[in-house]
């Protein structure tokens, strides 16, 4: 990005460095014990998080995979997802969510969004509905919770499984209850960036089934839950035990995290009111974790240079559709008509946002943003 121009504060989208150095004396005895143990994979670390990451989101069980790809992929196929099935999956979203479909060898069906925060028609939904149509992927999209009771009254009436993308959504909450054990199974991601971030990849998927549960484990693991026999076409995608024992230690501070999130998610609220722009919505009865924090405005890229100018650092999730990515020219996806999910690409821009964005940052970046004319 730009430099600040002079006498002005360049504010960074999300300054990980120092959110660890909060942390820096536990993430580094973390880091030693694997360093020193003799086990690297598949040991005392993974099973103390999983426990730890399933108690968290109120889940009977935690399964750690490689990546949040990797999650939705296992999870639909231990859901029962395969060849030829359709999911329902928001047109609006990150790519791998879609991927993860393609990936079990099922067909992606994409349904239009209400909104940015990935919110559904429930009618819309249904009439998605066909007769090959297995399963439903809501995506809790920046960390805003998508009407789970709404997805599930239509999967019940339809026979279909219910695989939740909360990989934006670490500590969301519907009702007082937090997402992670209230569908068939929820994918989540560890990407660094997410609100409860590895320093390297990760994923993990949770469920209430101990059928499930029991796939999961076998899946990531070539498909075998005993030494040299394998009971069906797995993957390799496990946590590793470094992975494990860093994300042990920062989960430890993920309420205060979000607390700190929505502290800034409500001085943008406040700052940003009347203005010509669509400032994100609260829900009644959720508890977002504000893992962004996005507004719409028409004249986006302008907006966005403005910002640039400032020494404000923005980015855009998503600038190009799902739908319209080369990894689906040539498939009837590519002709699909979409129009939310192409508008919300030229309109949505991400600001700064994250536990440790400082008040006279976010104050720079209100200045910024109000100073703009379009
Ligand atoms: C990050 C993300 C993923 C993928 O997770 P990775 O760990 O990067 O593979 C999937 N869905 C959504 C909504 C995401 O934001």
């Amino acid at each position: 990005m730009t430099a600040a121009p002079p006498g002005r504060l360049r504010v960074p989208f999300l300054d990980l460095q120092r959110l660890h150095a909060e942390l820096q004396d536990d993430l580094d005895a973390a880091a030693l014990r694997v360093l020193h143990s003799d086990r690297v994979l598949m040991g005392p670390e993974l099973e103390r998080f999983e426990q730890a990451w399933a108690a968290a989101v109120g889940a009977g069980y935690a399964v750690g995979v490689g990546s949040g790809l990797d999650a939705l992929s296992l999870g639909l196929r231990a859901l029962g997802v395969g060849d030829g099935d359709e999911v329902l999956v928001p047109s609006h979203t990150f790519v791998a969510t879609w991927l993860a479909v393609v990936h079990v060898g099922a067909v992606p069906v994409p349904v239009d969004v209400l909104s940015a925060a990935g919110a559904w028609d429930a009618d819309a939904l249904e009439d998605a509905v066909t007769p090959r149509t297995r399963a439903v992927v809501p995506v809790h999209l920046y960390g805003h919770p998508v009407d789970l009771d709404a997805v599930l009254r239509v999967a019940g009436r339809h026979d279909l499984v219910v695989l939740d993308d909360a990989a934006q959504a670490h500590g969301a909450r519907i009702g007082g209850r937090p997402l992670g054990g209230l569908t068939h199974a929820t994918a989540w991601s560890f990407y660094p960036g997410k609100n409860l971030g590895a320093f390297g990849d990760g994923g993990a998927v949770t469920t209430s089934d101990p059928v499930t549960a029991q796939r999961l484990r076998s899946l990531r693991n070539y498909g075998s839950t005993e030494k040299y026999r394998h009971d069906e076409v797995g993957w390799n995608s496990r946590l590793d035990e470094l992975q494990a024992a860093l994300l042990t230690v920062k989960l430890t501070r993920l309420s205060e995290h979000n607390a700190r999130r929505d502290a800034a998610a409500r001085r943008y609220d406040e700052g940003l009111a009347g203005l010509d722009l669509v400032l994100p919505e609260r829900v009644p009865g959720t508890d977002p974790v504000w893992h962004l924090y996005v507004v719409r405005s028409p004249h986006r890229d302008r907006l966005r240079e403005h910002l640039a100018a400032y020494g404000v650092e923005t980015l855009v999730h998503y600038p190009v559709p799902p739908h319209r990515q080369g990894a689906f020219a040539g498939t009837g996806l590519a002709d699909a008509h979409l129009p939310m999910a192409d508008r919300l690409a030229r309109e949505v821009l991400s600001l700064p946002m994250g536990p440790t964005l400082r008040r006279e940052e976010q104050g720079a970046v209100i200045d910024a943003v109000r100073s703009f004319r379009p």
